[in-house]
């Protein structure tokens, strides 16, 4: 990954900060990430062979609370990359009023060269690389692009054994059994699907059976192609890192998932037939376009081809700052990553906070409380949009950037020293 990264999600910060009431040395303070830990963490390959993979942990801003992000493994995984989900992290805490800053972590890796067995020991040893750096006052993990709630499980106990006592709260999308909570799997998907429907007919146009496309068939987007078409709207093409499958009358994604569990993935699918060229995908005449793969699927090379009606961004950063203006001007609304997809680190919170109780919550408290949240931050996101004439996108900026900068000033900013008085 190129330093560009960082700089594209910089210039969204650009653009909404004209707009934000917040402090230069506010600016200043979240410009920079607070700690960057790079760690190597050997491992005893089956084959008796050592492997050193190289590991990351960053937590960009905790002043609103600790640090909160996911574990990425993935051959991409680099600084850069890492630095820049952090900073996202952060936004996306502040949007949603969490009390948590923005963290993330990461190993280059490609997981599905690895068996089961080097798999525990990697997630074990990425744990005991960064012990010092995380803990559930500090910076709590979480799953992300290829950890599950089984990697989660793995850290969560060799955190227990380093520390000689059980810290659940350490990190969240754990295994129900082990305190997880009910609710979490799909959160990131129940999440985007409560944006979507509060938005309504602004996004379909009021279309009768609105047409979707996703990109990515994981946890985020194979769950939310199951509530989409359940809830009415005709997903008529998905697509994994495999292949990329279409049915203009509606795909089968019952078929499909199972399909996708059964086979790791979607080539030869029981519903649809493939594409040619999976990034087709993208360019289909449909009213959602879900992103909900990696970063920059959406870019100055493929924006102006785009047909869609709306942009969900289910992903962290698929759409880049060049083409955000490519689509604003051709009219596509672009519902942003830190809003859509933020159901995932909520309903992290709500884990968090029933492992400090020491409490089991109920999947009905968990899915009221997310709907709850989710719609009412979107109608935030929105009423600032509409009052101050900006992009969704820029909104979200806008309201995340003055609750961190509300939380920074909070402890005096250079007029509260200048002026001598409190
Ligand atoms: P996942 O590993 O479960 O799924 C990723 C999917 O994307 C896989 O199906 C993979 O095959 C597919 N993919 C990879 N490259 C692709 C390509 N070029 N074209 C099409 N498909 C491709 O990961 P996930 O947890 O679903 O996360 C997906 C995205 O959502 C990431 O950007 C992640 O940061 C974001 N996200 C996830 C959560 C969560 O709770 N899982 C929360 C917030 C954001």
């Amino acid at each position: 990954m190129s330093d560009s990264l960082l700089a594209d999600a910089g210039r969204r910060l650009d653009a909404a900060r004209p707009e934000a009431r917040i402090s230069e040395e506010a600016l200043a303070r979240l410009s920079q990430p607070r700690s960057s830990l790079k760690v190597s963490i050997p491992v005893r390959m089956d084959n008796g062979t050592l492997k050193v993979f190289p590991g990351y942990r960053v937590r960009h801003n905790s002043t609103r609370g600790p640090a909160k992000g996911g574990i990425r493994f993935h051959p991409r995984v680099d600084m850069d990359e890492t630095i820049t989900l952090a900073y996202w992290m952060t936004f996306k805490t502040a949007i949603m009023d969490l009390p948590f800053g923005g963290g993330k972590g990461g190993v280059t890796v490609d997981p599905k060269t690895l068996s089961m067995a080097e798999l525990e020991r990697l997630s074990r040893g990425y744990v005991a690389a960064v012990a010092d750096a995380i803990g559930p006052d500090t910076d709590i993990p979480a799953p992300d692009v290829a950890t599950n709630e089984l990697v989660m499980g793995w850290m969560a106990d060799e955190y227990a054994k380093i520390h000689r006592r059980s810290v659940p709260a350490v990190i969240t999308g754990k295994p129900l059994a082990l305190g997880g909570i009910p609710g979490r799997s799909s959160a990131t998907s129940d999440g985007a699907l409560h944006v979507i429907r509060e938005l309504g007919a602004t996004l379909t146009g009021g279309a009768e059976e609105p047409r979707v496309a996703i990109q990515g068939f994981g946890n985020a987007g194979a769950q939310l192609a199951q509530s989409l078409a359940d809830d009415n709207y005709r997903v008529v093409a998905v697509s994994d890192s495999s292949a990329a499958v279409h049915d203009p009358e509606g795909l089968d994604i019952t078929a499909l998932r199972k399909h996708k569990s059964e086979t790791g993935s979607l080539a030869d699918p029981p519903s649809g037939s493939e594409l040619d060229d999976p990034e087709e995908l993208l360019i289909l005449e449909v009213e959602l376009l879900v992103p909900a793969a990696l970063e920059g699927a959406i870019h100055e090379g493929n924006a102006d081809r785009i047909q869609a009606r709306t942009i969900v961004e289910v992903a962290n950063g698929p759409v880049t700052s060049a083409a955000d203006e490519i689509l604003d001007e051709a009219g596509v609304k672009v519902v942003p990553d830190i809003l859509a997809n933020a159901g995932g680190v909520t309903v992290s919170w709500y884990e968090w906070v029933q492992n400090r109780q020491g409490d089991r919550w109920t999947e009905a408290t968990v899915r009221s409380r997310l709907r709850e949240r989710m719609v009412n931050q979107t109608q935030q996101v929105r009423a600032l949009s509409r009052e101050r004439e900006v992009p969704l996108r820029t909104a979200a900026w806008i309201l995340a950037l003055e609750r961190l900068g509300e939380a920074m000033d909070a402890t005096g900013n250079e007029r509260t020293f200048r002026s001598g008085s409190s």
